[in-house]
């Protein structure tokens, strides 16, 4: 096994923009872990409600907690009953932590098990830290042809393909995505990927806007302007109104499936749901999506590292937050360069 350090650096988030770098003891992997020197982590949306509003979705931070749930690294030390030739690959970590036990578990939808934990949340510390001990089975081997940016990602992706199998979509379906995020923009390429006929995504930037295009959809920069008769409508965006209007936009018996968080209340036009029998779905992160998604990668199905806006040493993570790039798309900060 590697030597390892006996410190490390850690960026602590204690509440509502105050995070911090500091210096903490190296975790060492637990029964049926393995510890890992972290790649890259993304910065998500939800990162940003953590560090300006003190809380996202239903998650309140009430004690310092390491953001940092998009990441993967390289396995380092295992801890007792896990292979020791696990040491040194490379791998994709997925950050929900199930309860196996749990009803939803049982019944393969460990996603909306309510008592799940999930690394870069209040309660069990994220990947801004350099070395990071994960349940084994949540750290997927990955190839060599899949960066580490890329590894990071899957996590994104994974909740675009919750989202697409939500959606249920037929060959030649008109899909309409609002919200040309990182979300967005996998939800397009995996759109795509199914045989969506007509893929139309609302977006305000053009920037966004133009990377859509470049991956196979047509773009509007309003909702207003996209029309209607629509398959399935995908938000990702988490605007209320965005979320209302989107209802309107699918042909009688069409789905709905919301993906982004944010506003915490939104109307739904019940008559144009009731009458048309629209079908509404809620996207709760992922189940069982990894191995799917790397086997994408892996085949060239999808573009990752094109999304990736900006790269951030591990030293000046902060800039993500207090510095956002006009056109940012992802931003990535790498913890340890990949080499
Ligand atoms: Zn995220």
């Amino acid at each position: 096994m590697t030597d390892l350090p006996t410190t490390m650096r850690a960026w602590v988030l204690h509440g509502k923009e105050d995070m911090r770098l500091e210096e903490r003891p190296v975790p060492s992997a637990g029964p049926g872990e393995v510890l890992l020197r972290i790649g890259s982590v993304g910065v998500c949306g939800s990162d940003k409600h953590f560090y300006f509003e003190g809380r996202a979705s239903s998650d309140v931070i009430s004690e310092p907690v390491v953001l940092g749930h998009e990441f993967g690294g390289t396995i380092v030390a295992v801890g007792r009953g896990i292979d020791v030739a696990r040491v040194g690959r490379r791998v994709s970590v997925e950050p929900l932590v199930p309860d196996w036990t749990s009803r939803e578990a049982r019944e393969g939808r460990y996603n909306i098990d309510p008592s799940q934990r999930f690394f870069g949340v209040p309660d069990l510390d994220g990947a801004l830290q350099e070395y990071l001990a994960v349940p084994a089975e949540n750290a997927h081997d990955i190839p060599d042809s899949i960066s580490d940016d890329a590894a990071a990602m899957v996590e994104t992706i994974s909740v675009a393909l919750n989202g697409i199998e939500k959606a249920d979509l037929a060959m030649g379906a008109r899909v309409l995505v609002a919200g040309g995020g990182p979300v967005g923009l996998f939800v397009l390429q995996l759109a795509r990927a199914k045989g969506a006929g007509r893929i139309v995504l609302v977006e305000p930037q053009d920037a966004r806007r133009e990377t859509a295009r470049g991956l196979g959809a047509e773009t509007v920069a309003d909702l207003t302007a996209a029309g209607d008769d629509y398959d399935v409508f995908i938000d990702c965006t988490g605007v209320a109104s965005v979320r209302h209007d989107g209802c309107l936009t699918v042909r009688p018996g069409g789905r709905v499936v919301f993906i982004g968080v944010g506003a915490q209340d939104a109307s739904v036009p019940m008559p144009a749901v009731i009458e048309r029998e629209v079908t509404i779905h809620g996207v709760m992160r992922y189940a069982f999506t990894w191995p799917k998604v790397i086997a994408m990668l892996e085949a060239g199905l999808l573009d990752a590292d094109g999304l990736v806006s900006r790269t951030l040493p591990f030293g000046d993570a902060l800039d993500a937050w207090t510095a956002p790039l006009p056109t940012e798309v992802k931003t990535m900060i790498r913890v340890t360069e990949a080499g």
